[in-house]
């Protein structure tokens, strides 16, 4: 592979081989390199005319041969490919390669819901299947289930549940309702993971584990393969969905309302994954309005079930929540076959409810316009009421450092804590747009000497996220170049992603 430094792919000849090739394979109106294809997969919140990040072509397989040959031409002509499957993975890249001049893998045609389990409670997805494609299905096999949603509609199932991305319903934890795998190897092999081993494995999508080591995990964050089905867990709908919030003034109370909400996490009588947010208000309609000025912080859970114990879990909230000086409580009742009632009213009773929208989309065009561009700082750390406090003030000092302000949304898991924080800048300034980039990782070294690892990052930092993996030598990072090596000798695979270079690309060479 002809890489340059600072990690672009030029080798003008392969790559043209390889279109024709790929061309071959799934036919030319599958293989994209005019400029405005291109253009539609640039990394949005990159410098607005730079081509840092540009990929050189796109090809757009429709079923998993294609994705097959993709590869294997790829390993023939030793061409770099990134793969996406709705490429709305913004504030990390959008679509954008790590490497420069890659082309992307575009599944956004392989977009169907291929299964419903009523009684399992699981369906089965094609990459392309976004959350607002899940949950029109859902609704149409007659709304028994529901699914976890991140904010926006308009991503995919697959890229964020990879990418450990995050929801707001009792399955929030994304990842963990992986329900097995079918991957493309980078060698252009097809497996499937857990009990999806056997050929018509009734058990695949429903039991958790497999004979023999668990390979899922192989493919999260990961270079080494394309995922093409996914199986997905999802929850009855409840008879009773209770959307509640709280609010209160100054950092220093976030000690308590960390400490008796990791209780009420705990002990289950909170089941949700709750939000903390500081510097998003709520405007006269219930939508998310920014006002970054504010000292106020609002966090928001939910409460699901029959009425009979949702109502019992909700007192109990209430009376442990409430015992803390100067909060203020609220809550909302649905029926849980009321999928009006929510979606109607406010943004956090949608999403709780698992009904995605756009409007945080919109929200986050507020600060610069159409254009706006975030990075997104997501340092992890346990939950613990003081520590919380004592990070959030490090981080806020961070942002004065800069000169931004601090625009915080703090993911609470019953045991840790993701202290995501955002940068607003404008990408058509450049010095502007540079500077919020540049800055990251100081902000990255700062985390870490508190031992604060980040979740997930830009293709930008993955470099220097990864290198703070550093037990033992990066023993982390060694394993991960082994695997790497081993399983896609080529190093054709989203090279350097998460950190992790293929033989001949690391920087000892
Ligand atoms: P979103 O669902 O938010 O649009 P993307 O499609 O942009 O997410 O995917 C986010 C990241 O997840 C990609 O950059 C890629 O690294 C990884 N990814 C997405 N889809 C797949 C897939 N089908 N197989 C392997 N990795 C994937």
């Amino acid at each position: 592979m002809t890489i340059s430094s600072p990690k672009g792919y030029e080798d003008e000849a392969a790559l043209g081989r390889a279109l024709d090739d790929f061309a071959a394979e799934l036919g030319s109106d599958a293989v994209l390199t005019g400029e405005e294809d291109l253009a539609e997969f640039r990394d949005p919140f990159w410098v607005m005319g730079s081509d840092e990040h540009d990929a050189s072509a796109v090809v757009v397989p429709k079923s998993v041969e294609e994705v097959r040959a993709v590869v294997r031409v790829a390993n023939r002509h030793k061409v770099p490919l990134w793969t996406f499957s709705t490429g709305r993975n913004y504030g990390y890249g959008g679509a954008a390669p790590r490497v420069r001049g890659s082309v992307l893998v575009n599944l956004r045609e392989m977009n169907k819901v291929l299964e419903i389990d009523e009684d399992l409670a699981y369906a089965v997805v094609e990459p392309g299947v976004r959350w607002f494609d899940l949950i029109e299905a859902l609704e149409a096999a007659g709304g028994r289930l529901w699914s976890s949603i991140p904010d926006l509609g308009w991503g995919s199932v697959i890229g964020n549940s990879l990418e450990y991305g995050r929801g707001h319903t009792r399955l929030g934890s994304h990842a963990s309702n992986i329900a097995g795998l079918e991957v493309v190897l980078p060698d252009g092999d097809l497996m499937r993971t857990g009990m999806g081993a056997m050929s018509g494995g009734k058990s695949w999508h429903a039991y958790p584990h497999a004979f023999g080591p668990s390979l899922d995990g192989l493919f999260m964050q990961s270079s080494l393969g394309i995922v093409t089905k996914l199986g997905w867990r999802l929850m009855p709908r409840p008879e009773t969905y209770i959307s509640c919030n709280l609010r209160f003034d100054g950092d220093e109370k976030l000690a308590p309302v960390c400490d008796a909400m990791r209780g009420l996490m705990l002990d289950g009588t909170v089941s949700n994954y709750p939000f903390l947010g500081r510097g998003v208000v709520a405007d006269e309609n219930g939508n998310p309005d920014l006002d970054p000025t504010s000292e106020a912080w609002a966090m928001r859970y939910a409460i699901y079930g029959y009425p009979e114990v949702a109502e019992a879990q909700l007192r109990i909230a209430e009376r442990v929540l409430g015992a803390i000086d100067g909060v203020e409580l609220e809550h909302r009742t649905y029926r849980g076959d009321d999928r009006e009632g929510p979606d109607k009213g406010i943004h956090d009773d949608r999403v709780q409810a698992g009904i995605p929208g756009m409007e945080l989309l919109d929200l986050y065009k507020v600060p610069f316009g159409p254009d706006t561009g975030h990075l997104d700082f997501s340092p992890v750390g346990p939950l613990r009421g003081e520590e919380v406090v004592s990070t959030v003030k490090l981080v806020r000092s961070l942002y004065d450092r800069l000169g931004q302000v601090y625009a915080a949304g703090l993911l609470l898991l019953p045991r840790s804590i993701l202290h995501i924080s955002v940068s607003f800048f404008d990408p058509k300034d450049e010095a502007a747009t540079r500077a919020i980039y540049d800055a990251y990782p100081v902000m990255v070294e700062e985390l870490a000497k508190i031992g604060y690892p980040i979740y997930r990052t830009n293709i930008r930092n993955m470099d220097v996220v990864a290198s703070q993996l550093d037990f033992n030598d990066h023993a982390f990072r060694r394993v991960n170049e082994r695997l790497k090596d081993a399983l896609d000798p080529n190093g054709i695979l989203q090279p350097g992603k998460q950190g992790i270079w293929p033989r001949g690309l690391r920087p000892e060479g």
